[in-house]
């Protein structure tokens, strides 16, 4: 005689009638009921597409202003910027924060005034992002002492 061993929905613990495998990416041991099934394929689905959707906004949308890049327009930020490296920046975005990375590097963050070939920089417990004029950088070492 010939007793059928029962086997369980991995998910739901329902008697399985009829069992289907689930699909190997959704790293589940076992099987699952028909119900079950349904609602992983679906949640899979959408996951999928949700990823899908990520990726093709990184590839066509600016980080910053999620404008759509025309495909030549595209601009991949420079890496001093300090932002993410799959990420792409419109002409107008790129521009801006190009500009501020200029006046960051090139002009003194507390007067203003363009900075020469040699650079002042602020010490780590000043707490100042940016490049020193000599005069600045005097006053202030002379002010946090
Ligand atoms: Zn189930
Ligand atoms: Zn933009
Ligand atoms: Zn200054």
């Amino acid at each position: 005689m010939l007793i059928r061993k029962p086997q369980f929905c991995t998910l739901c613990n329902k008697d399985l009638k009829f069992k289907y495998k689930p699909d190997k990416s959704w790293n589940i041991a076992g099987y699952l009921c028909s119900d079950c099934h349904m609602k992983m394929t679906r949640e899979f689905v959408i996951k999928q597409k949700e990823e899908e959707e990520k990726i093709n906004k990184k590839q066509n949308q600016c980080f910053i202003c999620n404008d759509f890049i025309d495909p030549e327009k595209k601009k991949k930020p420079r890496w001093q910027w300090a932002m993410e490296n799959d990420i792409y920046l419109c002409e107008k975005c790129y521009n801006q924060k190009e500009l501020a990375y200029q006046t960051k590097i090139n002009f003194c963050v507390n007067c203003g005034k363009k900075i020469g070939f040699i650079r002042y920089n602020p010490k780590p417990k000043w707490k100042i992002d940016g490049q020193l004029c000599r005069k600045c950088w005097d006053a202030i070492n002379v002010a946090q002492s």
